[in-house]
């Protein structure tokens, strides 16, 4: 049997998921926690600690742990930034956690982690470039050339939820308008169709809604595929990948692969798209495959 290898670390908001993959990549073991940041920073460096302890006791011989979590370490000042779990924000969490595991940790944006993972061994598996969009709550991405992650200089390569495709649109958080993600993620098709229809739905139900035809709920789904094409127009007329994958929540919804696909084709540079559009392989689990991977890229 293949001696265990690589540890991969997910750092949620909600919990923190962690496992250990064998050389030939099988998922050995897997161990998961609440992350229960209402506790704070030190809880949260500590549990994810006791966590790798447990795993580093199953891959003795392990020499670097991989970490993904929501948010980005300042390439200026070395600290969380961006992050949703708040309480990691402005904090030397790669430091910390060295100093806690005693080991090398290399931390990386869990959209980032996704197109890794999609990529080695997922639905981009083979190809040169993976670009890997995330579509929920939140709406991110991650690049992946020749089975390496690219993120940047500045740490925001991948990040095509915040280029803008309507100066006229919504404020988003990051201070610009119309940014795609205050267009398409859920809550934001969720607040549209609010808007439309007077009335508060999740977007399962809007998209139900427009299937059977009800005009407010097609509205809002026609805008939310349309503004979606446009954005994947942009980074394909950009970078020209040759895969993307798509994970997140709202990943699973069918018209993206066609309907969407056929805006993108609209918008495109070009008079024909051969981009792949695939759905992902990994689901939830591959935030933590893809933070195992950066582990053995060290
Ligand atoms: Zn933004």
């Amino acid at each position: 049997m293949a001696a265990p290898a690589r540890i991969g670390i997910d750092l949620g908001g909600t919990k923190i998921e962690g496992v250990v993959l064998g050389a030939d990549g099988q998922s050995l073991a897997r161990r998961r926690v609440p992350t229960e940041q209402q506790r704070g920073y030190e809880h949260i460096v500590e549990a994810t600690g006791r966590l790798t302890d447990e795993l580093r006791a199953l891959a003795p011989q392990c020499e670097a742990i991989g970490i993904g979590t929501p948010g980005a370490i300042s390439s200026r000042t070395g600290l969380m930034k961006n992050s949703n779990t708040a309480c990691l924000n402005g904090r030397d969490l790669p430091g910390d956690l060295r100093r806690r595991i005693g080991l090398p940790v290399i931390v990386e944006n869990d959209a980032n982690c996704f197109a890794l993972a999609e990529a080695i061994d997922g639905a981009g598996r083979g190809a040169r470039m993976v670009f890997g969009v995330i579509l929920g709550t939140g709406v991110g991405g991650g690049l992946v050339i020749d089975g390496r992650l690219w993120s940047g200089p500045q740490h925001i390569a991948g990040e095509w939820g915040h280029h803008s495709i309507d100066p006229n649109g919504p404020e988003c958080y990051c201070g610009q308008r119309g940014c795609v993600e205050s267009l398409i993620s859920g809550p934001a098709v969720e607040a549209a169709y609010r808007q439309r229809a007077g009335t508060a739905l999740p977007m399962d139900a809007i998209v139900a809604r427009a299937r059977a035809g009800e005009a407010d709920a097609r509205a809002a789904f026609d805008a939310f595929l349309d503004r979606f094409g446009r954005a994947l127009a942009n980074l394909i007329t950009i970078l020209d990948p040759d895969v993307i994958v798509l994970g997140g929540g709202l990943s699973n919804i069918d018209e993206l692969y066609d309907d969407g696909r056929a805006a993108a084709s609209r918008y495109v540079f070009n008079d024909e798209l051969r981009t792949p559009l695939r759905r992902n392989r990994h689901g939830d689990s591959a935030g933590v495959l893809g933070a195992a991977f950066l582990s053995g890229a060290s």
